[in-house]
């Protein structure tokens, strides 16, 4: 809902504004998250365990668990916090990889971070461009609050444009918010940049684990429920030569752009991608899949407990399954 190359009336995202008019990305614009808050998100995005199915938590298997045993190099690099008893879970699935970057090491229950995330672009640089079979996790820390500890000044306080008025709490709120998407996009552009040109990357899914309401009491408290806390970014870039490869799924890519999504299916939908289908694999969760079976009848979020149907203000009349 803040992001300009989603028809935010800021420009607050000249990369993507400008990737989405390229055919190799493809921006989906019905994407939500299946919580509002990191931890639930993330597990179920990186694990086979979703909303739709009933395998227990414990016994699903994570994409990486799932990439090393086909033989893929897994790399992992993120800016949060592997110790914080919030993140905890996706540190653990993330120490399993066989390359990690933790550049944050803050121990605690708050989310702070040292660093800015373009730190993370240089170990992004480090990975062996010559393994054709690998999967890469860059955990960014994005938007999180506090959104001014989010983004260098320099260069990155664009709003408000008028700097001379007054503005409300919450109007300083969304300025601040919507410069930290400002660095955001440029940190993907720095990062598509080492993907396209020093990884040669066949695919790069980007998607955040939440989203935000942005207000003087910031958040996405899941007992104050809005959607806006579970409308997020989803965008795909593939390569000329995967695109050549896979007309299919490139096809199906495109064809469903504006179809509904939840983020708990990227498990799915990147097994599929790395051509996993034989085992722990659902390809009705397999969002470029032809069995494919959510939609507006059957999707929902917070974990099986809010219909995405309900969110009738944004669904307006483009989105479509089926
Ligand atoms: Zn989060």
């Amino acid at each position: 809902d803040h992001m300009g190359v989603y028809g935010y009336p800021r420009d607050n995202t000249p990369f993507e504004t400008e990737a989405a008019e390229n055919k190799d990305y493809t921006f989906f614009t019905h994407a939500y998250s299946s919580y509002t808050q990191t931890v639930q998100s993330l597990t179920y995005a990186l694990t086979q365990k979703n909303q739709y199915n009933k395998i227990p938590l414990v016994d699903a298997y994570s994409i990486i668990d799932m990439a090393r045993a086909a033989g893929f190099r897994t790399t992992w690099i993120s800016n949060q916090s592997r110790f914080g008893i919030w993140d905890t879970p996706i540190g653990a699935i993330g120490s399993a990889c066989d390359d990690q970057h933790w550049m944050n090491d803050y121990i605690g229950t708050g989310v702070q971070t040292k660093d800015y995330d373009s730190i993370l672009v240089p170990q992004l640089q480090k990975v062996d461009p010559n393994n054709r079979r690998q999967l890469i996790v860059i955990h960014l820390m994005g938007s999180h609050v506090s959104y001014w500890d989010r983004y260098p000044h320099a260069g990155f306080y664009k709003y408000p444009l008028d700097q001379s008025k007054t503005r409300s709490k919450d109007q300083v709120m969304i300025d601040e918010y919507d410069n930290s998407v400002l660095y955001t996009d440029h940190v993907l552009s720095e990062i598509m940049n080492v993907a396209i040109n020093h990884l040669h990357a066949d695919e790069v899914m980007y998607f955040s684990d939440h989203g935000e309401l942005v207000t003087q009491n910031p958040g996405h408290n899941a007992d104050q429920f809005e959607f806006q806390m579970v409308h997020i970014p989803f965008w795909i870039y593939t390569s000329p030569e995967y695109q050549k490869k896979h007309p299919a799924e490139f096809a199906a890519m495109k064809r469903r752009k504006n179809w509904l999504f939840t983020n708990d299916m990227a498990y799915d939908t990147l097994m599929g991608s790395m051509g996993l289908t034989s085992v722990k694999y659902d390809p009705t969760c397999d969002f470029f899949s032809r069995k494919y079976d959510k939609d507006i009848t059957n999707m929902m979020t917070m974990y099986g407990n809010i219909w995405l149907r309900e969110d009738v203000k944004a669904l307006g009349t483009n989105y479509k399954n089926q």
